[in-house]
């Protein structure tokens, strides 16, 4: 995906995750670790980075760790990025919204001005028939966005 410009967002963040998010972080890793359904080789990254992984392309893959903290692997380089924020940080906590709501509390405030995204008519993702549901990309998965979609190129 390209990012779209101006983003959706603004801000702000959430400085810290609460308590019952982090307890169910620490859940939802042990389930992801004991499921079969799941990629071996991303069961394998999750263990060793101590995250749960939430969303992976051909570059990298996004796992959130037990504090909260976004993180990015790159698949070829084997690097970590331990501080993954804006776009990509908004990326990997829409991309799993279906399965654990908890995670919006994370994502960048909403403010009264923001507009329902007009791509995805405010869901956040595009259905296609047989295939798992698709991030939007002109929200990033929150559904809205702070200035209008920007022209088509
Ligand atoms: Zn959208």
């Amino acid at each position: 995906m390209t990012p779209p410009t101006p983003p959706p967002f603004r801000g702000p963040w959430k400085a810290q995750p609460s308590e019952a998010l982090l307890r169910d972080l620490e859940r939802w890793l042990k389930h992801y670790l004991l499921n079969v359904a799941e990629p071996p080789d991303h069961r394998a990254l999750a263990r060793e980075l101590n995250a749960l992984p939430l969303y992976s392309d051909m570059g990298a893959l996004l796992a959130i760790r037990l504090d909260g903290q976004v993180l990015t692997y790159d698949w070829e380089t084997r690097q970590v990025d331990e501080n993954t924020e804006g776009l990509w940080k908004v990326v990997a906590l829409t991309a799993r919204l279906d399965r654990h709501p908890g995670l919006m509390e994370l994502l960048p405030a909403r403010s009264p001005q923001a507009l329902d995204c007009e791509v995805c008519q405010g869901k956040g993702f595009i259905l296609l028939d047989e295939a798992p549901r698709l991030s939007c990309g002109s929200c990033w998965g929150l559904g809205w966005r702070e200035s209008p979609c920007p022209p088509e190129p």
